[in-house]
């Protein structure tokens, strides 16, 4: 178990910024277009995050990351493969707005939200992130590699170790890829010393 933050729980620190979120504008349009910011939700303490890109229709109406046919299929990832339970991980978005039409983020509010995603991991202090598509990874890791060529491969964060692989909706559009997201799912657990998996 590790040490207690100096300056509170996890869990507090976490509640505080997520208020701060809640009260959030800086981005006119989302903030105009929202119903209520997406947070994330999880394990405060998690070994492990799971980064998406942005809240979609689902996630803006329920205030949650992950939870339509996308999410059901991160679920599976997480209980079936990985043998984990959802609430054991940490969930989170790069924007935590819903861009209108789920356009993907702009730059400038990718920008304007780092530091509350920059914040959150900071709190949380995970061993490793699974970035989940290409917006994710290209933004957590500062790069326009195409996720073809992000996944495979072992990256770094400050110190956090990070694996990229196909966001679920892209999956449950091109189910032929699961193959690649289930070898990118056991580079992840052989980092993270798992030695039971299940399967996709
Ligand atoms: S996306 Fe982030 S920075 Fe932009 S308004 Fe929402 S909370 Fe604020």
């Amino acid at each position: 178990m590790r040490a207690t933050s100096p300056t509170g729980e996890p869990r507090q620190l976490l509640e505080l910024l997520q208020q701060r979120v809640a009260a959030c504008t800086l981005c006119d349009e989302l903030a105009g277009f929202r119903t209520q910011t997406v947070f994330g939700v999880g394990n405060s303490q998690a070994r492990l995050c799971f980064l998406g890109e942005a809240p979609g229709r689902d996630e803006d109406r329920l205030g949650e990351p992950f939870v339509g046919r996308a999410g059901k299929l991160l679920t599976d990832i997480i209980q079936k493969g990985m043998q984990l339970k959802r609430e054991d991980v940490y969930i989170l978005n790069v924007l935590k707005c819903r861009p209108p039409g789920n356009r993907n983020p702009t730059p400038a509010e990718a920008a304007s939200c780092r530091p509350f995603l920059e914040r959150q991991l900071e709190i949380i202090q995970p061993e490793f992130i699974c970035c989940l598509g290409s917006v994710a990874a290209q933004n957590l890791l500062q790069t326009r590699e195409s996720i073809g060529r992000l996944r495979g491969t072992v990256h770094q964060f400050r110190g956090i170790k990070v694996v990229a692989t196909y966001h679920p909706a892209y999956l449950l559009r091109n189910p032929a890829a699961k193959k690649d997201t289930w070898e990118d799912i056991q580079l992840l657990m052989q980092e993270m010393g798992a030695t039971n998996g299940g399967t996709l």
